[in-house]
């Protein structure tokens, strides 16, 4: 299901759906001509029909995951499709999605994009470009310094995070949510959050968690104990997703992934 709602001068598209107890919803921004994301290819009926009404004249892919790209595929090649350019390897192939990710987003076929590091303009914005990895190495972030917006993908996504996928980097989300709370913003513009008009602050509270987490992690290493001892006692639930995912998504790669820079760093 595809919702429309208008926030100033632009739209956000929100897509929700369910699998299972698994209720997730995912978020486009139309700025001006700009498209920012264009969706899984699950609503592709939906968004098309949605984007056949709309002028756009130019896309920014927030990073090349599936639920943001999945729609890519069937942009008219005369609308030129941006990336970081860490991206554009990866959008240009085809990915090999888990199961559960192709069952539950749809696939998304190979599409060609063009490089973009440093700002994007429409008619009435400007948004530099911030690249932020750390759920994936492509990510960026878009801020628009005098509306004190910014467009953060899925660098949030949700403040307290108890599991991550295996591709992604607690260490590195920490040094990207330092890298744009530099900067000056208040609204912040989630992939599947949506909205927060308190998003300075949300983005704070997740960057203390991290903090919080990662320190724990390295003192209960530093006292001897193994990964997984560390895990059951700082997440001993357990998610329906990371069964799901057949533990893509688990707590244990929030655990690795501070070790394995921990351990690279001694
Ligand atoms: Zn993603």
């Amino acid at each position: 299901m595809l919702t429309v709602s208008e926030f100033e001068s632009m739209k956000a598209i929100k897509g929700t759906f369910q699998l299972g107890g698994v209720r997730m919803n995912v978020y486009m921004y139309l700025v001006d001509e700009l498209l920012i994301d264009c969706g899984p290819s699950r609503l592709r009926k939906e968004i098309t029909d949605f984007l056949s009404t709309e002028s756009y004249t130019q896309i920014i892919l927030t990073h090349h995951h599936e639920d943001h790209t999945g729609n890519a595929s069937l942009v008219p090649p005369s609308i030129p499709i941006y990336i970081h350019p860490e991206g554009i390897p990866l959008c240009r192939t085809r990915p090999r999605l888990p199961l559960y990710r192709r069952v539950f987003w749809g696939s998304r076929k190979p599409f060609e994009t063009k490089g973009i590091e440093h700002q994007v303009k429409t008619k009435n914005h400007t948004f530099d470009l911030l690249h932020t990895p750390g759920h994936a190495p492509d990510h960026l972030a878009l801020l628009e310094k005098e509306q004190g917006w910014l467009f953060t993908g899925d660098l949030y996504v949700m403040s307290q995070p108890k599991s991550i996928f295996a591709f992604e980097s607690i260490p590195d989300v920490i040094q990207s949510l330092h890298k744009v709370l530099s900067y000056d913003f208040d609204t912040v513009f989630c992939s599947h959050a949506g909205i927060l008009h308190n998003g300075r602050r949300r983005l704070e509270e997740k960057l203390d968690y991290l903090l919080s987490i990662q320190t724990q992690v390295i003192q209960k290493h530093n006292d001897g104990k193994p990964a997984s001892v560390i895990q059951k006692e700082l997440f001993p639930d357990r998610h329906v997703l990371n069964y799901f995912s057949l533990f893509e998504n688990s707590p244990k790669h929030i655990v690795t992934s501070i070790l394995n820079r921990e351990t690279t760093h001694q």
